[in-house]
């Protein structure tokens, strides 16, 4: 990685005089500071420099370890004591001419990137030219704020990630086989007996009253063996999450492929939308390219993992000590997900049901929370379902969802998915997962404890439709051959709908 800067300081007058202390300047003291904290011979060096009147010029090169930006401003205080002290100059702000970025890549950049002013490929090699995008934020403000480092870690997460580096995955513990009692695709036997229909939608299902028991069965398994002996209380978490939020929970950095966006109207006057309206009346159909143009810019989305709204209740609080561990739960709506075109059955929905159980406090607590969830998720899928399952220690589910692959960095945080195979496929899918997410959520969202110690948070996300995928595909719709333990809390199965 190289950089090229050729920048300008704007002084507050004539700098000729300057010129033998500049000299002395840039040879000596200079040289050091940008060199500091690099390997052996790395850094940065100023390549040459010159004096136009009231204004400096500086060229510098650079490798990664002290990048030309960096240099910069590193070169800013002390110069700015020199010409102030001795010659009564200011530093009145930075242009710059050029800024490249040279990065080995193996692949040239077709997209807009903010700041990039034009892209070349060549031999293996991206060079980026930045530039100014918006007179209001000129070169001060993009160094300021580390415009050029965003721009470097957005190349190397995106040129690392391409070429399929897999996300993680490594099996935990896997249960011993079964009998298995059924190898049909359960989504196509319920669709036979009438359980479930499409909904209007994509991805979308309604549920008779079969399928609903089912789902509400499973509710009661988690209620009675989890939430309600371990003391977590139930909340509502809103559905519709802003960009704020997202931007707090880490999802604006990548969730934007599979979210159902949210729009506003721009007006909610009558007459406003009085030529939609009527358009309607007249021809039947829904005017699609009117409504565009009568709609705002997106708020948010629609609800895709559930908890993140939870945390705007905690948002900028501290928690005294005895509050902690805090425990709750939601299942107060739907998520939705634009899966395109991976929907399959009631699987892989775009619209799905889901209990979503949180759990924050110290490190240690959080840790020892997770550990008796899993023992009361083992027993749920050994003694009452008789799952065939495993479970895999996978990439965190808020490091997927920002478009990362591998590991948490915290130790001791990380996401394990629960999988069940599907007899009719012979795959396995996740059914649900369970994660430690370190002190992602009560930073992002400035979350403090008392004791000033640092606060973890846990979230566990049980999927209805994948839990009644893995049951119904592992065991069949007919009751008699359902586990005991399950009958005993199913009960009646309820009386569905008949059609002529
Ligand atoms: P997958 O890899 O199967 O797409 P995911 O990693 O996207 O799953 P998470 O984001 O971890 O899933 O969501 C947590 C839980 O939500 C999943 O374990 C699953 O139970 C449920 N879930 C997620 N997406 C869907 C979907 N499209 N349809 C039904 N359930 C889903
Ligand atoms: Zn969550
Ligand atoms: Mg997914």
């Amino acid at each position: 990685m190289r950089f090229h800067l050729e920048a300008s300081l704007r002084l507050s007058g004539d700098a000729a005089k300057a010129e033998g202390d500049l000299a002395e300047f840039f040879e000596n003291q200079a040289a050091d500071l940008l060199k500091k904290g690099a390997p052996e011979g790395m850094g940065a060096r100023v390549s040459g420099w010159r004096i136009a009147e009231d204004r400096l010029e500086i060229t510098i090169e650079s490798d990664r370890y002290v990048r030309a930006h960096d240099a910069l401003l590193r070169l800013r205080k002390p110069l700015a004591d020199l010409l102030g002290r001795k010659h009564r100059l200011g530093i009145r702000g930075i242009d710059v001419s050029r800024f490249e970025i040279q990065i080995e890549s193996d692949r040239p950049i077709t997209h807009r990137i903010p700041y990039v002013r034009e892209s070349k490929y060549e031999d293996g090699r991206l060079t980026l030219l930045l530039g100014v995008e918006d007179p209001k934020r000129g070169w001060t403000w993009m160094l300021e704020n580390r415009i050029p480092d965003r721009i470097v870690n957005l190349l190397e997460e995106k040129l690392q990630s391409y070429g399929g580096k897999a996300e993680h995955w490594e099996l935990l513990w896997e249960s011993p086989p079964r009998e298995i009692k059924f190898n049909g695709d359960p989504t196509q036997e319920m669709l036979k007996r009438g359980w479930i229909k499409h909904g209007s939608a994509r991805g979308q299902w309604i549920h008779g009253p079969q399928s609903t028991h089912l789902f509400r069965t499973f509710e009661k398994i988690v209620l009675e063996e989890i939430l309600e002996p371990l003391g977590y209380r139930e909340m509502i978490f809103p559905k519709l999450d802003t960009w704020d939020v997202w931007k707090r929970s880490g999802h604006a950095q990548g969730v934007y492929p599979e979210i159902y966006y949210v729009c506003p109207p721009k007006s909610r006057d009558p007459a406003f939308w009085e030529e939609v309206i009527d358009y309607y009346k007249v021809t039947h159909e829904v005017p699609l390219d009117l409504i565009k143009e009568k709609i705002d810019y997106p708020i948010g989305g629609m609800c895709y993992a559930q908890c993140p709204t939870f945390w705007v209740f905690l948002q900028g609080a501290t928690l005294p000590n005895d509050e902690l561990p805090i425990r709750v739960f939601d299942r107060s709506g739907t998520s939705h997900r634009y899966e395109s075109g991976g929907i399959h059955g009631i699987e892989r929905v775009d619209e799905f049901h889901r209990i979503e159980i949180v759990w924050l406090g110290t490190k240690e607590q959080v840790m020892e929370e997770a550990e008796r969830l899993k023992e009361r998720y083992r027993r749920i899928f050994e003694e009452i379902l008789e799952l065939r399952w495993r479970m895999a220690w996978v990439t965190p589910w808020f490091m997927a969802q920002e478009g990362k692959t591998g590991l948490a960095e915290m130790e001791g945080a990380g996401t394990i998915d629960y999988e069940a195979l599907l007899p009719y496929s012979g795959n396995w899918i996740e059914f649900q997962n369970l994660s430690v997410n370190g002190e992602k959520y009560p930073k992002g969202f400035s979350v403090k404890a008392q004791s000033g110690e640092t606060l973890w948070s846990g979230c566990s996300g049980v999927g209805l439709e994948r839990w009644t995928s893995v049951f119904l595909g592992q065991k069949g719709l007919d009751p008699e051959n359902w586990p005991d333990e399950f009958r005993k809390r199913f009960g009646e199965m309820p009386k569905g709908f008949r059609f002529l």
